[in-house]
Formats: C-alpha cells, structure tokens, sequence
C-alpha cells in the first residue's frame, strides 16, 4: 500500500511526501519525528508533521544560515546554534578556520542520534570536531543562564509550534542579546513570508526594540513549501548587513575558498534585496 506523508504546517495549504521507505516513525522525548526515503527529495525527516530536512536540497538553508552571518561578521571566534540537531548548519560553520569552538544547543538528543544514524552526510562528522561543543537542553534555559559570550548566534529552530514556540519571544531574543559580544550578530530562521508573515513581522519588531539593526534575508530552500524562506538579523552593527561583494569574497578566499552550492558573495549581497511584500513587514 502506497504512503504519503502529509505536512500539516499551513492552515489552508498542505503537501504531501510519497514515503518510498520509512526509516523511522514515532515519538521522541519531545516531537513526533519521522524519517523516510523519497523520489523527489531523498531522505526526509518531518517533525511534528513539518519538514525539517532533506538530503536533496539542505545545502541551501544551512549554507544561507552559517555563511551569511559568519563572513557577514567577519572575525568570529566563538559561536553559538540553538536548535540544528541534524548538524548542517554546524558542519557549515565548521568550515570557517577562525571560529574556535561552536556550542550546539540542541532540546531533543533524539534527534541528534536519529541524525547520527541516518543523515551521516549531513554533519558530516561536525558533531565529531574537537571545536564542537553539544548541550542538550532547552535554548531559552541555556541563553538565560550561560554566563559564556557569543560572536554569532544562529537559531536553526522548528517552527512557532511545541519546543520551539519559546524561541520566537521577546524573552529569548533579550537573552540572546545578552550573550553576544559587542558588535555580535543574531541570525533566525523565520519561517516563509508568504504565509508565515506575522512570524516575521513579529520577531522583527522584537529585534527592533533590543537592537540597532534589525533586518532579513531571504533563500529559495525547495521543500520549505510557499515561497522564499527568511532569516531573521538583528545587531547593533549596522555595518555587517552592507558590506560590498568584493569585501565578502576576499573573506571567503581567506577562509580557504570552500567549495558552497548555494551561497556564495553575490548570492550573500541580493539576499538582504527584499521584495516589498517582505520589506513591509522588516521595515513595521
Ligand atoms: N531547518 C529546520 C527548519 O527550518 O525548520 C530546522 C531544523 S532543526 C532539526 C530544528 C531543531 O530545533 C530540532 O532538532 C528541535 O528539536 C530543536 N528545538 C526545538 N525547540 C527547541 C528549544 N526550545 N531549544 C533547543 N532546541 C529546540
């Protein structure tokens, strides 16, 4: 017997993933987690009725959620992943020889193992790198009692739903602020503006009272279904968000030119190019 798997984010919108195989389907100690094999996207892991990754088409988000912020900052030692139990956007951070150590805040340690087991070539041993450090715990707890300081925080967080509904408060966002260096930057995964806008527009206005520059960016991740996904910025270094192309290549040529699949300066400078329909919602 054919089986579908159905996304249940939206309230009007839904889409469904052929499971050619299921790898895995059942509670963790947090979220209904389900991993399956398709034509489409390869394999597939929802949470909570939500796609969270698929091998096919990962390079994109995680990419966009590491590299921009990263070269955006320019010097980052220390850096902080609340959430991003899967391990792309850590094995993407990895990838910039500055950054010392990065601290992977993670709620759910299932997701971590699930992860370990069946997307090996999404951390791609990053969970393994002597410059990584896992916590398992709930990120409003870590970033309200951490006395550490960070240069760059990236929350790669599900969606306003369950677990990951407290890391869209102001309270959270305060904290955060918290932990940051002078001059640190806090990037967020902000969900589809199309049909997630007042996600965006409210994690915005938070960013606006706590920071002195508060934005987004925008990447095209093909099974985040309904447009342009957005990533939350917010610092008081009104700087980071304007460098010129040539300024963020000679930065990645310094970091060794890695090879990317998605991100790269030019992709970097027209991601703050916001539509208007987005603008509207950044700019309150
Ligand atoms: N890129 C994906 C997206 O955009 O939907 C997110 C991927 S990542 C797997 C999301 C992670 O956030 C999950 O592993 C989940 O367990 C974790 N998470 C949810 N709530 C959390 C919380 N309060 N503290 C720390 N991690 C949390």
């Amino acid at each position: 017997m054919e089986r579908w798997v159905e996304e249940t984010l939206h309230r009007g919108f839904r889409v469904r993933l052929k499971a050619d195989r299921v790898l895995f389907d059942s509670e963790t100690e947090h979220q209904r987690l389900i991993i399956f094999e398709n034509a489409d996207f390869g394999r597939v892991m929802m949470l909570d009725g939500i796609v969270q990754v698929t091998t096919k088409d990962e390079f994109v988000y995680h990419e966009m959620m590491a590299h921009v912020p990263l070269f955006a900052h320019g010097r980052a030692k220390k850096a902080l992943i609340v959430g991003g139990g899967d391990g792309g956007v850590l094995r993407e951070a990895l990838k910039h020889p500055e950054l010392e150590q990065v601290t992977l805040c993670e709620i759910d340690h299932g997701v971590i193992d699930l992860c370990r087991q069946h997307f090996p070539e999404v951390s791609a041993g990053a969970y393994d790198d002597p410059r990584t450090r896992i916590v398992i715990a709930d990120g409003t707890k870590f970033v309200a009692e951490t006395d550490e300081r960070f240069d760059v925080i990236m929350v790669d967080s599900t969606d306003p739903i369950g677990p990951g509904a407290v890391l869209f408060t102001r309270e959270f966002y305060t904290d955060c602020r918290r932990c940051l260096k002078r001059g640190g930057l806090l990037v967020t995964q902000n969900g589809l503006p199309f049909l997630q806008a007042a996600e965006l527009q409210q994690s915005v206005s938070y960013f606006r009272g706590l920071f002195g520059d508060a934005s987004a960016y925008l990447a095209n991740t093909p099974s985040y279904f309904g447009g342009p996904m957005s990533f939350g910025w917010a610092t008081d270094n009104a700087k980071l968000r304007h460098h010129r192309r040539k300024k963020i290549e000679r930065r990645h040529d310094k970091a060794g030119a890695f090879p990317t699949r998605y991100w790269r300066p030019d992709v970097h400078i027209a991601a703050f190019a916001l539509p208007p329909y987005v603008r509207e919602l950044v700019e309150g």
